[in-house]
């Protein structure tokens, strides 16, 4: 059965995936059409909304990819009054059924998976193989999540207890689930919020990224043919004012939300200062993530791991490489085979496959990457940039080399690689500066010394440790991916635990 598929394949890596020559014909296809999506809210009984306005692709500001007919704050109103209702249902449909109806989603998905990479090529500038990543990803959280649903919360458990007693622990969903979805994992860190909550009983309003409605609009729809009703699936794309006025309502049980920690804490906020339930918050944030190599490291792999992690998905993700401390032993042969693999990388359309880096998701972003150059520029040795594309959102990768680590102290989210240098001896002052930027999502580690990984992994928390290798991509039920501390609440995302944050527990002891 595909959707018992974690029983015997902990992911879809083996899926077979079109021929790349292929998905560019299909990308193309797509953007010649007129208008590929007119994406609108889904709101049972709502229809009339305002007008709507163009989406462009980031790499190609001429290009229009869709359409968007944004929510109005009035609209949170009715989209709550109907997942109330859709809530009574949904709740009550036995756990291995509403899993069935997310593993018949990811196979739709699969199945469909041509249309929804071009998309998030247009859309959000994804490159080939970042949108067969995505798909992959996606489709995972839909068989995983819908697998989890069965084992978790099928039958209630007997618990142990006196003769003449019936002690019947089980599991439900809290109600209605407001999903805060981000533009760096359109698909898939957007479904993966929806189909937990649903998963575990909930009702959800899922509010898309403003910059990425299109694809997350096409995704509610696929769930909606595969059986999750409509108002147990709401979908309400609007700007901030609208995940402001849902987060407030007295009537949401759940939050989730992947994006920003500033973001994640004016939540927070608004969640202990509004009436009714005292609700959970699942937050995913950012990291300030780093890599220590010693001079015992394999500097060729070193080299290709830095590359990945830096600046695949133009370091658009929130595991991506931010810091590398690097031993002073082996810092300028390494540096130097760094740099040289950076100018090698090419810049491009997203739909070509020879394009490693594709466009920033939009020129804020973009320029929010320029002045943190020019910044740095000012004080710390700027070691390379590149040449982008003259159109479009690019921004080329580029290498800081820092005097010392405090110099940064944010996330700075884009394809820009700091670099501190640590002499023989000092590693404990290393890791008391990585622990006190206070997130904790990803660390890499490097090295061929057994108890120097021990010493890291002891001393440092961070949620998710990689050594020798690459410090992105976790696959999900393999990997179960979320941080500590700034970074996030946990419980992790494609982990065993991560749905009993969406679920409440309820005993029921009968007196026999
Ligand atoms: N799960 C992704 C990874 O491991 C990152 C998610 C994110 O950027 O929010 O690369």
């Amino acid at each position: 059965l595909p959707r018992n598929i974690y029983r015997d394949r902990p992911n879809s890596s083996g899926l077979e995936f079109g021929h790349r020559a292929q998905l560019r014909q299909l990308c193309e296809g797509m953007a010649g059409a007129d208008t590929l999506v007119a994406a609108k809210p889904l709101i049972p009984s709502v229809k009339v909304h305002g007008g709507s306005v163009d989406v462009r692709a980031p790499a190609e500001p001429g290009r229009v990819v869709g359409t968007i007919s944004q929510a109005r704050v009035a609209d949170v109103e009715a989209a709550m009054k109907a997942a109330r209702k859709g809530f009574e249902r949904w709740s009550r449909m036995p756990a291995d059924e509403r899993g069935a109806v997310l593993g018949t989603a990811g196979d739709r998905l699969e199945a469909e998976r041509d249309r929804f990479m071009a998309l998030l090529s247009l859309e959000a500038g994804k490159t080939l193989d970042d949108g067969i990543a995505e798909v992959r990803e996606a489709v995972d959280f839909c068989r995983y999540y819908g697998h989890q649903a069965e084992l978790l919360f099928s039958e209630p458990r007997l618990m142990p207890g006196p003769t003449g007693e019936e002690n019947r622990y089980g599991w439900r969903g809290r109600g209605v689930f407001a999903c805060i979805s981000p533009w760096n994992f359109p698909l898939a860190i957007f479904l993966g919020q929806v189909t937990a909550a649903l998963a575990a009983g909930n009702a959800v309003i899922a509010k898309p990224a403003e910059q990425t409605p299109l694809v997350a609009h096409e995704a509610i729809k696929l769930l909606h043919a595969c059986g999750v009703p409509e108002d147990v699936l709401i979908y309400l794309p609007g700007d901030g004012e609208i995940g402001a006025a849902l987060v407030s309502h007295p009537h949401i049980d759940g939050v989730a939300f992947t994006g920003s920690t500033a973001t994640a804490r004016a939540i927070n906020r608004t969640l202990a200062a509004k009436d009714g339930p005292i609700v959970p918050l699942v937050a995913e944030t950012g990291g300030l993530n780093a890599m220590i190599v010693d001079a015992t490291a394999l500097p060729e792999q070193v080299t290709d791991d830095v590359i990945m992690s830096a600046f695949r998905s133009a370091g658009q993700r929130c595991s991506a490489l931010r810091i590398l401390f690097l031993q002073e032993d082996v810092a300028d042969r390494v540096l130097e085979m760094i740099e040289g693999a950076t100018r090698e990388l090419h810049l491009g359309l997203p739909q070509n496959p020879d394009t490693d880096v594709g466009p920033i998701i939009d020129e804020g972003q973009r320029s929010m990457l320029a002045a943190h150059i020019e910044d740095m520029k000012r004080t710390q040795t700027v070691r390379f940039s590149g040449n982008p594309p003259d159109e479009g959102t690019f921004f080329a990768p580029h290498i800081v080399e820092l005097d010392k680590a405090s110099a940064l102290r944010e996330e700075v989210f884009g394809p820009v690689l700091h670099v501190v240098r640590w002499a023989a001896g000092t590693l404990d002052r290393v890791l008391d500066d990585i622990d006190a930027s206070g997130y904790g999502l990803t660390l890499g580690v490097h090295t061929r010394i057994e108890s120097r990984v021990a010493k890291v992994i002891d001393r440092l928390d961070t949620g998710n440790v990689y050594v020798n290798r690459n410090t992105i991509g976790a696959v999900v039920g393999t990997q179960p991916f979320g941080g500590s501390g700034l970074s996030g609440t946990g419980f992790k995302a494609g982990g065993p635990h991560y749905l009993y944050r969406y679920a409440q527990e309820q005993v029921v002891s009968v007196n026999t």
